[in-house]
């Protein structure tokens, strides 16, 4: 997919515009399980909170992906998808003992991530099979630096309880067949991240019927140039040999689970908006575009620095800019950025914008949110249409005549 392409999407579908190359998600699959085929059992779950298009779903179902979820509304997006129960994975944090139950009845693999729950559970439903997530309290701090922050962390059940952990299963006597770390943070440093996988063995010890382990993500992915990528043909070598040393100790062919978000979409994404307004003032160039942090809040909530490619003017001379939003809050996307030069009505192309996108816009300022087309085979499918005025209404009750003061 070229700017040529996306030059043409824009005009044809509209700004402001989510794309998504179907190739890139594929390859970044296909690398992934390139780099582990020395493991027998890999499993790959698309961590869907990334993107949770239905179309974007069926296309990595039909590259053989399972489905990580975070809540029982994603769940039943992935059924709606045609993933089978077996392939769903739930991984939640702080909620009901109630949802959990009701994810269980529909068939999809439970993950539970403190103890309180997990005593409940059991209790209750001593033959189901349960994974259970620990927090090894690992995060990689400079190069070689292992320290075991985290400690005010909400995810997982810290490694310190696992006395408490093994005492609730064998009063509970639950089926434990999974053991799950995802620590969140980016994976810079694969040794922090082999150390951690060394926990997670050392945890993995204390159940005699396991099935799986899962390693969670943190699959790190360029944004910038001159931006650190996790190595995974490296980690692919150095965990797999790791982990089939693991299951011969053990006596047991385990699967390997990972569950990549940003690692599968995030390149595979680029945001179109258009430039409404170039506004000079005394100290600075702003392009203002038809969008904001209601479409695009990464820039704005962690600081991420999305490329931003003048796609009507891609080989024009450089210039600053401060690249902004028309919501009415100050919504920065770009501050002081050479660009190539802007004219009022050209598109700006933002990269990395796969993943976590278009998944947290909203209708801030009654906007409406953006449409999403996906590439695939040579041609822009729409996926998403955008929204419309009876969109904004839906759901909404307004005062009749007998509720007016
Ligand atoms: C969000 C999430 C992921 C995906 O993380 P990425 O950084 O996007 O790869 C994986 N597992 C769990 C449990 C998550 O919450």
């Amino acid at each position: 997919m070229q700017g040529k392409d996306l030059l043409q999407l824009a005009e044809q579908f509209g700004t402001p515009l989510y794309v998504y190359d179907a190739e890139k998600i594929q390859s970044q699959f296909n690398r992934l399980t390139k780099a582990f085929s020395k493991v027998d059992k890999l499993r790959i779950n698309y961590a869907m909170k990334a993107l949770s298009n239905v179309a974007i779903l069926q296309l990595l179902k039909d590259m053989g992906s399972g489905l990580d979820t975070v809540s029982i509304q994603e769940v039943l997006l992935g059924l709606h998808a045609g993933f089978e129960p077996e392939k769903i994975f739930y991984t939640p944090n702080g909620v009901s003992l109630e949802e959990i139950e009701e994810v269980n009845a529909l068939g999809v693999q439970i993950n539970i991530d403190n103890l309180s729950i997990l005593e409940q559970f059991g209790t209750k439903h001593p033959n189901v099979p349960v994974c259970i997530r620990i927090n090894p309290h690992v995060m990689a701090g400079g190069n070689t630096n292992i320290s075991v922050g985290h400690i005010d962390s909400k995810f997982g059940i810290s490694i310190h309880q696992m006395p408490h952990l093994v005492r609730i299963v064998e009063n509970t006597k639950m089926n434990i067949v999974g053991i799950h770390m995802h620590t969140g943070s980016d994976i810079l440093d694969i040794e922090v991240f082999l150390y951690a996988a060394e926990i997670l063995f050392d945890a993995a010890r204390n159940f005699k019927n396991l099935e799986f382990l899962d390693f969670g993500s943190g699959f790190k992915v360029p944004y910038k140039k001159d931006d650190i990528e996790t190595d995974i043909e490296e980690l692919g070598k150095k965990l797999s040999k790791r982990f089939n040393a693991f299951c011969e100790e053990y006596g047991k062919d385990l699967t390997l689970i990972f569950e990549p978000g940003k690692f599968l979409v995030s390149q595979a994404g680029f945001f179109l908006t258009k430039v409404n307004v170039v506004k000079q003032t005394t100290s600075t160039v702003f392009a203002g575009i038809d969008s904001g942090f209601n479409h695009l809040i990464r820039p704005m909530l962690y600081g991420s620095q999305h490329h931003i490619e003048n796609i009507s003017n891609p080989k024009g001379k450089e210039r600053f800019y401060s690249v902004v939003g028309y919501i009415c809050e100050t919504d920065t996307f770009a501050n002081n950025r050479r660009i190539a030069e802007i004219k009022e009505g050209d598109i700006l192309s933002f990269h990395n914008a796969g993943a976590y996108c278009f998944s947290m816009s909203s209708n801030y300022n009654s906007r409406y949110k953006p449409a999403e087309v996906l590439w695939l085979h040579g041609k822009g499918h729409l996926i998403r249409a955008h929204e419309k005025f009876e969109d904004l209404l839906q759901n909404q009750i307004p005062l009749t005549t007998e509720t007016t003061i």
